[in-house]
């Protein structure tokens, strides 16, 4: 399978300054030493609670966050070095899609001018072209062309996704970030998105990193699945293989945490214990050893690796 982007050992750290002189006293290590790849055509999961860095690393991946440390490559070129046109053009091969698109649209701006911008950057095609390529836009996700001169706020939450997702697809990037895309829509409406997005990838044949919180979101759309634990990834495998073997003893939590038909919502905390650590003071160790129901004292002073062909998994019982 071609590999369309591959991280290696990228490292994402926040400093955290205090005092007159603003210096350095700590770091939050949100993304803390990931390798990926990302084959084309796929879609690949990035899955794990809240605050274990999964949106970080798909910011970092696209360069809305600089990488700390460690080397982005996308196809084949390293993607890390790029400056000023260089990395606008390569950019327009990588797009994303946030969770709240009324905050990631610009409220003054209509729908006609939101997705004519993108061609107006790069510089490319004449104003009537644009206008065609707008509506045309529209008729792909499913909005109607008297939308054209409407403002966000007079959409609904599932359509503003749509011009969100327009928009993204505008320039025929290779590649979306999905950044937790459907968490603040209703799940009557999270259908349609997923719908939309697969029938577009099918179209324009685009490979996905989809980031989520929900698992069993991540179930139905994914191909690979990558599960983070505390900036770290503590396991890959295709989709089938990780429901059906899941390694980790984290992502046996996450998984035995899905909420079935007839139970209430159960939480992951309550099936594991405890918060997530602080990424400021990560564990020493295996960062999971204070919540792992099966850590021995190898886990609490020694890091495992994320090993394996098809099925990774980083925890010393493998
Ligand atoms: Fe648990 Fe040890 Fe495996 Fe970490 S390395 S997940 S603490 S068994």
């Amino acid at each position: 399978m071609e590999v369309l982007l591959e991280a290696k050992n990228v490292k994402k750290h926040f400093p955290i300054r205090k005092g007159l002189l603003s210096r350095v006293v700590a770091n939050v290590k949100a993304v803390d030493d990931v390798s990926l790849t990302v084959h084309r055509g796929e879609t690949l999961g990035l899955v794990g609670e809240s605050g274990c860095g999964k949106s970080t690393l798909g910011r970092t991946m696209i360069r809305l966050y600089e990488p700390t440390a460690g080397e982005i490559r996308f196809n084949g070129r390293d993607f890390t070095t790029l400056k000023g046109g260089e990395l606008r053009r390569a950019r327009k091969n990588i797009q994303m899609i946030f969770q709240d698109p009324y905050a990631s649209l610009d409220p003054r701006m209509t729908v006609g001018q939101i997705l004519r911008q993108p061609f107006e950057i790069h510089g490319l095609l004449g104003s009537a072209a644009r206008e065609a390529k707008v509506l045309d836009l529209l008729k792909i996700v499913g909005l109607k062309p008297s939308h054209v001169n409407r403002y966000p706020h007079e959409f609904s939450g599932g359509q503003r996704q749509r011009i969100s997702i327009a928009r993204a697809i505008a320039l025929e990037p290779e590649m979306i970030i999905c950044d937790e895309p459907v968490s603040a829509l209703d799940v009557s409406i999270q259908a349609q998105i997923l719908n939309l997005l697969k029938d577009l990838q099918d179209r324009l044949k685009l490979t996905y990193i989809f980031v989520s919180h929900d698992l069993s979101v991540i179930e139905h759309v994914c191909d690979r699945i990558a599960v983070m634990y505390l900036g770290k990834i503590v396991e890959v495998a295709t989709r089938e293989e990780l429901f059906k073997n899941p390694k980790h003893p984290y992502t046996q939590a996450l998984i035995a945490a899905i909420p079935r038909v007839g139970e209430g919502k159960r939480k992951i905390k309550k099936s594991l214990g405890g918060e997530v650590p602080s990424p400021i003071n990560p564990p020493s160790g295996c960062y999971f050893h204070p919540r792992c129901p099966h850590a021995t004292e190898k886990c609490r002073t020694q890091t495992p690796k994320l090993e394996g062909s098809l099925h990774e998994v980083s925890c010393w019982l493998y």
